[in-house]
């Protein structure tokens, strides 16, 4: 939000206010008495899964749209809006690497009519859709350009495959290719291949029960040859983006930042374990609906999935990392509840269009199925993490959490969601803003992590890709 545009239209109004109403009518004539909306901010989100604009306004706005070929351009129509500086600041907004927007302009098309003209890169299906204020934001109109064909998280995994491989410290094998050779295997001879694809070859996986005397690097590799004999993969999901900053610390630091930096670099050192892939929900700044979390882990079917927090809390003294499980029976605390309320709030804040979730039903069909075993397999791992983390910085809480946070509901996928640290206490603010720290945090989620895979061997699984 540009404070400027604010600042604008304050001090517009109470030039108006001064002017009185009969130098208004005299100065504007009749036509214009009704100003209609006024712009409050335009913001611009581009990402590879899909681009963003957002045009927010002190009264709800309708719009039309319509898509040309020759050249390929989107126009929308805005009613009951004038054009105004504000708006017109979206054009400076288009950055050069939006994977869709190649350029912009508006103009006051007919009188109280605006009209964007979208340049656009690629074919495009979009979206749009109007959203009621909520939090900070007023009305909220949404156009969202989708590619044609959605990118599936599975490609995107296969494709960052070279990225992966040259990170990996020890690629002892590629683990990877075996996987995508099962895939296309069974594709390419569908007549023959009646049985789902599995990930895992038919013997039964090397169970090790010993457990792990020290976590020394050398020790867990040694663990990891013996136990590890199929690709496993890691979803990790960094918290809100886009629309939905998260929590803002005392000095500005923002949450879906830090998260995204956490990710990032997580993804990095999980990717350099032979036989490890991970998996972002979201790799720029951009918001990704609760349920589509979900949905991409499922998709690639993660045998973890891993959602990094670092929120704030209603006092600035509060601190210390907490981890939290799903709970079926309701929360294990007050605080834990007040914190998967606030989170699951996300979505109306990041903004999803509730007309177009797909298979709605389905999802909720998916959200009601029983997650008692995936919760215990949740605290093992909530566990090894929370051990960890406990050595970087403070715990708020010396076991793991339960609540119903709804991005942890895949009922297949033992899931954690990790509040790194409380964004709203100043020391910690300072500390999530460091590099080293950041580094610590990512080596403890790390560590967690292959813990919990050497002491619990994922199994086979059937696959339905
Ligand atoms: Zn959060």
């Amino acid at each position: 939000m540009k404070p400027t545009s604010r600042h604008c239209r304050k001090g517009r109004r109470a030039a108006l206010r001064t002017l009185g109403q009969g130098a208004l009518a005299l100065s504007l004539g009749r036509a214009e008495l009704a100003l209609g909306a006024s712009i409050v901010a335009v913001r611009l989100w581009p990402a590879a899964e899909y681009s963003r604009v957002t045009i927010e306004s002190d009264q709800p706005l309708s719009a039309r749209q319509f898509l040309t070929d020759n050249p390929p351009r989107l126009v929308i129509d805005i009613d009951g809006l004038e054009l105004s500086a504000a708006l017109r600041e979206l054009v400076g907004k288009v950055r050069a690497d939006d994977p869709f927007i190649a350029g912009l302009r508006v103009g006051q098309n007919l009188p109280r009519v605006v009209r964007l003209v979208l340049d656009l890169k690629q074919a495009v299906a979009p979206q749009q859709f109007t959203l009621a204020p909520v939090a900070a934001y007023q009305h909220r109109l949404v156009l969202d350009l989708y590619p044609t064909e959605a990118l599936d998280p599975l490609a995107t995994l296969i494709h960052e495959r070279e990225r992966a491989e040259a990170l990996a410290v020890r690629n002892v094998q590629d683990a990877l290719g075996e996987f995508i050779g099962r895939i296309e295997r069974p594709l390419a001879n569908t007549s023959t291949s009646k049985t789902p694809i599995e990930r895992h070859s038919t013997a039964t996986p090397s169970v090790t029960s010993a457990p792990l005397a020290s976590p020394a690097p050398t020790t867990l590799a040694a663990e990891e040859q013996r136990s590890i004999d199929r690709l496993v993969i890691v979803a990790i999901d960094p918290g809100h983006g886009g629309e939905d900053p998260g929590a803002v610390g005392p000095t500005g630091l923002r949450e879906k930042d830090v998260v995204l930096a956490v990710a990032l670099k997580l993804r990095d050192r999980l990717n350099s374990v032979p036989g490890m892939r991970a998996m972002l929900t979201r790799d720029a700044d951009f918001f990704v609906p609760l349920h589509e979390r979900v949905r991409k882990a499922r998709r690639v079917q993660a045998d973890l999935f891993v959602s990094i927090h670092a929120d704030a809390f209603l006092t600035p003294a509060a601190r210390g990392a907490s981890v939290f499980a799903l709970s079926e029976t309701g929360a294990t605390s007050a605080a834990a509840r007040w914190m998967a309320n606030k989170e699951n709030a996300a979505d109306g804040v990041g903004g999803v269009n509730l007309g177009a979730v797909k298979d709605a039903q389905v999802l909720r069909a998916m959200m009601d199925m029983s997650t008692a075993a995936q919760i215990k397999d949740s605290l093992r791992i909530g566990r090894e993490v929370l051990a960890l983390i406990g050595q970087v910085g403070a715990l708020h809480k010396r076991s793991v959490e339960q609540a119903g946070f709804a991005v942890l509901k895949a009922p297949d996928i033992p899931s954690i969601l990790v509040e790194t640290a409380f964004i709203s206490n100043p020391e910690e603010e300072a500390r999530l803003r460091e590099d080293d720290y950041q580094d610590k945090l990512v080596d403890a989620l790390h560590t967690g992590i292959r813990r919990y895979f050497a002491r619990n061997p994922p199994l086979a699984r059937q696959r339905t890709l």
